[in-house]
C-alpha cells in the first residue's frame, strides 16, 4: 500500500484540480480522456439569410459547401448549416456525439423537428447522436443547425450592454463526431464536487478534509489511460457521497429554470427562437431525467412556441401532464412591477392564467417575477384575486444600499392581503449546480431556524440557454451528503407546500418591495412611457364604450378578439426590459410600433362604439361628447368646427356617459363660473386667475406664486420659484439606462431662462395661457404653455422639449410652502406614503421613486399636488416636489430619448386633504380627456349616464365584457376604494341589469357574492384600497333612459 498523502492542503487541492483541468495537463489527465476517437463530417454546407425563416422554407434554399473556420454574419442574420454525417462502424457500442462549436446561438433540427440548442456560452457544444450505437443502427444522417448571429446576451459592442455591433461576424470552430466516455464524465463530476466541498467548507471543517482526501485517493487509484481503474475511483466517491446527513439538514429544492427576457439586448423575434433553443434542450433533459422538473413562466413565450413550433408545444404539454414541465407565474409576460396600471396588472394575470388553463389544464399557483425592478404594494391583492398565494423573486438582492432582511416571509399589501414570498437565498435564478451555490443557499438564508427549505433555480438565463445534463448530474449526486444541505430535484409547488408547513415563525413585510437600484427605469425612454399611459387609456375607453354600446344596442358586436390582441400587445410592452426603457434601439422601435397599432386600431374601435351608442337618437350636431370617468365633469373642451377650426366650449357631461355637443351659438358666456383673467405686467410677468387659483409667472416662465383664491393661501415656498427646470449629470456606475445614482443630486444646475420670453397666449375668458421658450443647453430647448381653464382647480403645463444630450437628467421642481415628513404617491389602485427626509439608509435609498398620475405633499389643512399625463419618476425632498422628465443614457440604446417630446404636468394647490380636495379625480381628468367623437347621424339630444357612484372614495375603474359571457351580455365592473377608507357605496346604473354578482379578478363568480339589485342600484362595501369586481348580467337591450344622478 502506498504511503498516505502528506498533509498539505494547497498542494493536494491543486493536484486534484490539475487532474480535471481542461487547460493544464490535458495530455495526461482525466479531462483529456473525456472524448475518444473523432471523425470529420461527411459534408457541411450552409445558407445565409437576413431573415428568420421557418424550417421548411430554409431547407429548400441553395446550400453552398462550407467548412470549419468559415465566417458568417453579420449581426441578426441567420446561417443554416446542413450537416451530413456517417458514424464509423468501429464505434458500435459507444456513445457518439456531434461536437459543434460556433459563435452565435445554434438549434439542431432532426427529421424536421427542433431537438436541441447549441451555444458555447450556455455550455452546450455537443449533441448526442446515440447513447449506444447498436449493430444495424443507421449510421448516416443529415441534420440542420440553424445559427442565429447573436450571442446569448445579444451583440453588444465590446461590453454586454453597449449598443449592438451591427458588423459582428461569427465563426464555426468545430464540427465533428466523437466517442464520448460517460464513465469519465461521471468521475469528473464527482471530483469537481469534492473540490467544491473541500474549498467551500474550508480548512476548519472535518468534512472538507474528508472530501479532499477522497478526491486525492481517487487520483491515486485512477489511471486515465486504463478505464478498468475507474470503478475503484468511482466507488471511493460513492462511499463519500453516500454518507448521509442528519435529520435537521436544510433541504434545497432544485428547480430547472431558464430566464428568457422577452426582448432586451435582442429583438422580440429572436426571443421566439430563444424559446425553441432553450426548451427543446429542456425537453431532452426531462426525457433523460424523469425526476428533473423545469419551471417556465410567461404565457406569451409559450404562445409563440405554440404557433411557430407546434411539435415542441405538444411535447411541453405532455411533460406538463407528467408534472415535469411546470408553468409558473400566471402572467402574460414577466412585467415590470412598478409602472403598469392596476388594471394592466390584472390583465397580465387574466391573459396569462387563461392561457395556462387552456393549454396546460390548470392555472399557475405561484407568481414568478425573479428579475423585475421592484414590486408594487398592490401586487399581493392582485395575486390573491387571481388565485395565487405564493410569490417568488430574488431581485431585491440587487439593492445597493440595504440588505433585505428576509428570504422567506409574508408579504402584506396595501389593502392587507398577504401572500407567502420566497427569495432563493443563493440570490440568483441562474445557478449552475455547484457546491459553492449550494452552500450559499444554506449559509446566506436569512430565515435559518425558521424554515428549513429553500429554492435553487438552475440553468443559464436572461438570454435563455437553461440547464445542462452536467448541472442535473451534480445536483443528483448531492442528494443527501453529510456536511451539505440535502438537494432534491423539486418543483415550485413542493417547495411552497414545504414552506407553508413551516410558516409559523415567519416575519411579515408590509408595503412595497422597493429595489434600491435601477431607479432610472422610471424615466428612460419617455416615448415608451407615454405610449404605455396613452394606450392604457385608449383600451379603457374602448372597453367602456363598447360595453355601453353592447348594453344599449342588440346589434352591436363587442370587439372581444380585437381587444384581446391589443391588450396582449400592451402587456407585451410592459415586459421588464421594455416599458422600463432598458432595451436596445431595435426593441424600442418595435415597442413604438405596438403602441401605434393600439392607437390606430383602438381609435377605430372607439369611433365604432360611439357610433353604435347613439344610433337612432336624433339631436342637433353630429358630435358626441363622452366622459369615460365615473363622475360628472364640467370642463373646457376644444370642439372641432367646420373648416378644420376649433372652438372652446364649457361642457358638462354626466358620469360614464355622454352629452350632446353645444351648438356653436351657445358657446358663450361661461357664467356662472368666473372667467379667466390674464394680465401681463410691464416687467413681463403674467398672472392667470380663474377665481379658484391665481398663478403668477415671472418673465422667464418660473412660477413665483400660486394662490388658492378663496383662502388666499400661497402654495410656493417663500423666496423660491416653482416650475424650475434643473439639469443633473447622470453617469451611473454601470447600468446606464437603468440606474440613476444618489450622487447625481450633487450636480444640480438650475436652467435659467431669459427675461422677456414670456408671452400671453389665450387671452382669458374660457381659457387663459402664457407661453415661453427656454434654452436648456446649447443643444436642447423647451417651450411651454401654461394653461388655466374656467372652473379648473389646477394649472397645466404643456411642454415640448427638443432633447439632445448625453448623460444628463432633466427634472422640474416645485418648492412648496408645505411641511410634512412624508409625501403621497399614486400607485396601482391606491396610493402610499414615502418619507421626504433622509434619516435612515432606507429613507435615502429612495432618493428617486416612482408614482403614477399624481403625487402630493400635504400638511394639516393644505397641500400641493403635482399631476402628470405620462411620467413615472418623482421625488419629494424636504418641501420640494420634483418630477423626473428626461434622461439621456447611451447603453444599451445610444439613441434613447433623443429628439422631440411632448408631455403635460399640472399643479393643484388644495385645502384639506388630498382626498377631500379631489386630487385623485383631477389626475384622472388630466389623463382621460373628454372625447368629442363624431356620431354617424345626428347626435342624441339628451345627456345619458350609464353608471354613477354615491361615494367619491370609490372609483369605477373598468367596464368590459366578461371573458366568457353567454350571448355576450355579461359585463365585468372593477371598482376600488381610492381614499384609503372603509366606505359603503351605491352603484347606480341605467343599464338593464338582470343579475349582479361579485367575482374575482379572473371573473370567476363568488358563490356567495349575489348582490341585491333594486331601483337601478346596488350597494357595495369597501375596506381601504380594496379592489372589487362584479359581473352584471344584462337583459335585452332597451332604449329608454333613466334620470341622472342618485
Ligand atoms: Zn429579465
Amino acid at each position: 500500500m502506498a504511503a498516505p498523502a502528506l498533509k498539505h492542503w494547497r498542494a493536494t487541492l491543486e493536484r486534484v484540480e490539475k487532474f480535471v483541468s481542461p487547460r493544464y495537463f490535458a495530455d495526461c489527465n482525466l479531462r483529456g480522456r473525456l472524448l475518444g476517437d473523432t471523425c470529420p463530417l461527411a459534408a457541411l454546407s450552409s445558407f445565409l439569410t437576413p431573415d428568420r425563416l421557418p424550417y421548411p422554407e430554409a431547407v429548400r434554399q441553395h446550400f453552398r459547401p462550407a467548412q470549419v473556420g468559415d465566417s458568417f454574419g453579420p449581426t441578426w442574420w441567420t446561417c443554416w448549416f446542413r450537416v451530413e454525417l456517417t458514424i464509423p462502424e468501429a464505434w458500435v457500442g459507444q456513445e457518439v456525439h456531434l461536437l459543434w462549436e460556433s459563435d452565435g446561438e445554434g438549434l439542431v433540427w432532426r427529421d424536421g423537428q427542433p431537438v436541441q440548442g447549441l451555444t458555447k456560452e450556455g455550455e452546450k457544444t455537443s449533441y448526442i447522436l446515440t447513447d449506444k450505437l447498436e449493430e444495424g443502427d443507421p449510421r448516416s444522417l443529415t441534420l440542420y443547425v440553424e445559427v442565429a448571429c447573436n450571442g446569448l446576451l445579444g451583440a453588444g459592442k465590446e461590453s454586454m450592454i453597449a449598443a449592438p455591433d451591427p458588423e459582428k461576424m461569427f465563426q464555426v470552430s468545430r464540427a465533428e463526431l466523437a466517442v464520448f466516455y460517460r464513465d469519465v464524465h461521471s468521475l469528473l463530476v464527482d471530483l469537481e464536487l469534492l473540490l467544491g466541498i473541500a474549498k467551500g467548507l474550508g480548512e476548519d471543517n472535518q468534512r472538507s478534509f474528508q472530501a479532499l482526501y477522497t478526491a486525492n485517493q481517487m487520483v491515486n487509484v485512477c489511471d486515465p489511460a486504463q478505464p478498468e481503474t475507474f470503478p475503484v475511483a468511482q466507488a471511493l466517491a460513492s462511499r463519500f457521497f453516500g454518507q448521509r446527513g442528519g435529520e435537521s439538514q436544510h433541504t434545497i429544492h432544485a428547480v430547472g429554470h431558464c430566464h428568457i427576457d422577452t426582448a432586451w439586448l435582442w429583438p422580440f423575434k429572436e426571443t421566439v427562437r430563444k424559446c425553441a433553443r432553450s426548451w427543446t434542450t429542456a425537453v431532452q433533459l426531462m426525457e433523460q431525467n424523469p425526476d428533473f422538473v423545469f419551471a417556465c413562466s410567461q404565457a406569451q413565450q409559450l404562445e409563440w412556441v405554440k404557433s411557430h413550433y407546434p411539435g415542441l408545444h405538444a411535447r411541453l404539454q405532455e411533460f406538463a401532464c407528467r408534472g415535469q414541465f411546470v408553468p409558473v407565474g400566471g402572467t402574460w409576460v414577466e412585467m415590470d412591477g412598478n409602472l403598469p396600471s392596476g388594471e394592466a396588472m390584472v390583465r397580465q394575470f387574466l391573459q396569462g392564467q387563461n392561457f395556462f388553463l387552456q393549454e396546460f389544464g390548470k392555472m399557475c399557483s405561484e407568481f414568478w417575477l425573479p428579475d423585475t425592478f421592484g414590486y408594487s404594494a398592490q401586487l399581493p391583492q392582485i395575486m390573491r384575486g387571481c388565485g395565487i398565494t405564493r410569490f417568488l423573486s430574488q431581485k431585491l438582492s440587487w439593492s445597493l444600499v440595504n440588505s433585505f432582511p428576509h428570504h422567506t416571509f409574508f408579504w402584506e399589501g396595501l389593502d392587507g392581503s398577504r401572500v407567502l414570498a420566497h427569495f432563493p437565498p443563493g440570490d440568483s435564478y441562474g445557478m449552475q449546480g455547484n457546491v459553492e451555490e449550494v452552500l450559499k443557499t444554506m449559509v446566506k438564508n436569512r430565515d435559518k431556524g425558521r424554515t428549513n427549505h429553500s429554492a435553487f433555480l438552475f440553468g443559464f438565463g436572461d438570454g435563455g440557454g437553461g440547464p445542462t445534463q452536467t448541472m442535473v448530474d451534480r445536483l443528483k449526486r448531492l442528494h443527501n451528503t453529510d456536511g451539505l444541505p440535502r438537494v432534491q430535484l423539486s418543483s415550485p409547488g413542493r417547495l411552497f407546500t414545504a414552506l407553508e408547513g413551516d410558516s409559523g415563525q415567519l416575519c411579515t413585510w408590509v408595503g412595497e418591495l422597493f429595489l434600491e437600484l435601477h431607479q432610472g427605469t422610471y424615466t428612460t425612454h419617455a416615448q415608451i412611457k407615454k405610449g404605455n399611459r396613452e394606450c392604457e387609456r385608449i383600451l379603457h375607453d374602448v372597453e367602456l364604450l363598447s360595453s355601453l354600446a353592447l348594453a344599449r344596442g342588440a346589434q352591436f358586436l363587442y370587439p372581444a378578439a380585437q381587444l384581446q390582441d391589443l391588450w396582449r400587445l400592451l402587456l407585451l410592452n410592459q415586459f421588464h426590459d421594455v416599458v422600463t426603457g432598458s432595451c436596445i434601439q431595435l426593441v424600442a422601435e418595435e415597442a413604438m410600433c405596438h403602441y401605434e397599432d393600439i392607437r390606430s386600431r383602438g381609435n377605430t374601435l372607439l369611433s365604432a362604439a360611439a357610433a353604435a351608442l347613439c344610433m337612432g337618437e336624433p339631436g342637433p350636431e353630429g358630435l358626441l361628447i363622452v366622459n369615460t370617468l365615473p363622475w360628472e365633469r364640467t370642463e373646457v373642451l376644444a370642439l372641432p368646427r367646420s373648416g378644420g377650426a376649433h372652438s372652446l366650449a364649457l361642457v358638462t357631461v354626466p358620469s360614464m356617459g355622454y352629452a350632446p355637443a353645444p351648438a356653436p351659438t351657445s358657446l358663450q358666456p361661461v357664467q356662472p363660473q368666473q372667467p379667466v383673467f390674464v394680465v401681463q405686467e410691464t416687467d413681463g410677468s403674467v398672472t392667470l386667475d380663474n377665481g379658484i387659483i391665481r398663478v403668477r409667472l415671472d418673465p422667464t416662465g418660473c412660477l413665483t406664486s400660486l394662490v388658492l383664491v378663496a383662502s388666499g393661501r400661497e402654495a410656493i415656498a417663500e423666496g423660491a420659484v416653482g416650475n424650475q427646470f434643473v439639469l443633473f449629470d447622470d453617469v451611473p456606475l454601470y447600468w446606464d439606462a437603468w440606474d440613476v445614482m444618489d450622487y447625481h443630486l450633487e450636480t444640480r444646475k438650475p436652467v435659467l431662462g431669459q427675461a422677456g420670453t414670456l408671452a400671453v397666449g389665450a387671452e382669458g375668458g374660457m381659457r387663459g395661457s402664457a407661453w415661453f421658450l427656454l434654452q436648456i443647453s446649447p443643444n436642447s430647448r423647451l417651450s411651454q404653455e401654461v394653461v388655466l381653464d374656467v372652473g379648473c382647480p389646477y394649472v397645466r403645463f404643456h411642454t415640448e422639449v427638443h432633447w439632445h444630450e448625453a448623460h444628463k437628467f432633466l427634472k422640474v421642481e416645485f418648492p412648496a410652502r408645505v411641511r410634512s415628513p412624508q409625501a403621497t404617491y399614486e400607485v396601482q389602485f391606491g396610493h402610499l406614503q414615502r418619507p421626504t427626509h433622509h434619516n435612515t439608509s432606507w429613507d435615502w435609498a429612495r432618493f428617486e421613486v416612482w408614482a403614477h398620475r399624481w403625487m402630493d405633499l400635504s400638511e394639516h389643512g393644505f397641500g400641493l399636488a403635482l399631476l402628470n399625463d405620462c411620467k413615472y419618476g418623482a421625488s419629494v425632498r424636504g418641501s420640494v416636489l420634483s418630477l423626473s422628465l428626461l434622461r439621456a443614457p447611451k447603453a444599451p440604446d445610444a439613441s434613447a430619448d433623443m429628439g422631440r417630446h411632448e408631455f403635460t404636468y399640472a399643479l393643484m394647490p388644495h385645502k384639506g386633504s388630498l382626498q377631500d380636495a379631489g386630487v385623485i379625480r383631477a389626475a384622472y381628468s388630466l389623463n382621460f380627456p373628454l372625447l368629442a367623437l363624431p356620431a354617424p347621424g345626428p347626435a342624441p339630444a339628451a345627456a345619458w349616464s350609464a353608471f354613477s357612484l354615491s361615494s367619491p372614495a370609490v372609483v369605477l375603474e373598468t367596464v368590459k365584457q366578461a371573458e366568457s359571457s353567454p350571448q355576450g351580455r355579461t359585463l365585468v365592473l372593477r371598482l376600488y376604494e381610492a381614499h384609503g377608507s372603509h366606505v359603503d357605496c351605491w352603484l347606480r346604473t341605467s343599464l338593464p341589469v338582470q343579475e349582479a354578482v361579485l367575482c374575482d379578478l379572473l371573473e370567476r363568480r363568488d358563490p356567495a357574492g349575489h348582490l341585491p339589485f333594486r331601483d337601478a342600484r346596488l350597494k357595495l362595501t369597501f375596506s381601504p384600497f380594496q379592489v372589487q369586481s362584479l359581473l352584471l348580467v344584462l337583459g335585452p337591450a332597451r332604449t329608454e333612459t333613466l334620470p341622472l344622478g342618485l
